[in-house]
């Protein structure tokens, strides 16, 4: 048996799993305030502070079980793929061009490999649909929208580690202002906040305006119809560039599939082109709460 750790880094929470293969032996989970850190303290305080909780946790995970051979984390942001180098991240402010892997690795002194949580999330869902040989799309459809593209077994990251930056695809004209400054991201549209944003009455959550369209609220029914389109035309245009048939959606909001389907169905057939109508596999993932950490404990097979 080779134990594996993955590890997914949010803003406000810390989660490790300890896996056999693709099975989660163990899970730990903190509230780790890495964003109030990094708003609290100068930049190299709280990325010592931050390298500090990381490592500990990692000791605590792995008991008294002899040591994971492998240790893989999803970070939110971009990073460099020839250097290693995570520019900055939005979930940690104040954080500028700092080497997770590298800082890491000599600080717990074992190799660590880090990869976009949304590309680590997208390689454990293409190893839970065991490893399709065409390849997969992912979207995540959480507070935000990330993507991965999963193709020749590996994640597809692209020049500056920036493929798959899906949530920022533009899905409407002159849209809803986005926080990369553009107007109309698909983020705006088919995220938790761009679901809230849909809705009529303000600072309800999209969880609690899934409840009100399955009771009948037609708003809320709405909002979610509009989640579906704008994901349906954004899925179209990446498999019109790419051509993979195998498209996985997670993430919390696609747990509310039941609102979406109609309205996501309708549009996608709409906005392919003929010959790719009805052969694009739609699945909704059904282990999203562990395809992060379980696809960043594998990492290290696919880099
Ligand atoms: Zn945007």
């Amino acid at each position: 048996m080779t134990l594996s750790i993955g590890i997914d880094v949010g803003g406000t929470n810390l989660r490790l799993g300890l896996f056999d293969g693709l099975n989660l032996v163990r899970e730990t989970r903190y509230h780790a305030d890495f964003s109030g850190i990094c708003k609290s303290f100068s930049a190299a305080d709280a990325w010592q502070t931050i390298l500090h909780e990381i490592a500990t946790a990692i000791t605590e995970i792995q008991g008294n079980d002899r040591q994971a051979a492998t240790i893989g984390i999803g970070f939110p942001g971009f990073i460099d793929p020839q250097t290693g180098i995570i520019a900055q991240s939005p979930n940690f402010p104040g954080l500028r061009d700092v080497n997770l892997a590298k800082d890491l690795s000599a600080y717990i002194g074992k190799a660590v490999v880090v990869e976009n949580d949304a590309n680590a999330a997208a390689y454990g869902e293409y190893c839970l649909l065991g490893k399709p040989a065409t390849g997969l799309i992912y979207f995540g459809l959480g507070t935000g929208v990330g993507g991965g593209l999963i193709s020749n077994g590996k994640p597809f990251i692209g020049f500056h580690g920036c493929a798959m930056e899906v949530g920022h695809l533009i899905v409407e004209s002159n849209g809803r202002l986005c926080g990369c400054g553009n107007r109309g991201c698909l983020e705006q549209y088919a995220s938790a906040s761009g679901i809230a944003q849909s809705y009529s009455i303000k600072g309800i959550s999209a969880h609690e305006i899934a409840e009100l369209a399955r009771s009948g609220d037609e708003m809320a029914q709405s909002a979610y119809r509009l989640a579906g389109e704008s994901l349906a035309t954004a899925i179209a245009h990446v498999v019109k560039v790419v051509d993979i048939p195998q498209v996985v959606i997670g993430g919390g909001v696609s747990q509310a599939w039941d609102l979406i389907k109609t309205a996501f169905d309708a549009r996608l057939d709409k906005d392919l082109i003929p010959v790719l109508r009805g052969k694009i596999k739609i699945h909704i993932s059904q282990t999203s709460d562990i395809a992060g950490m379980l696809g960043a404990s594998l990492l290290v097979n696919a880099i």
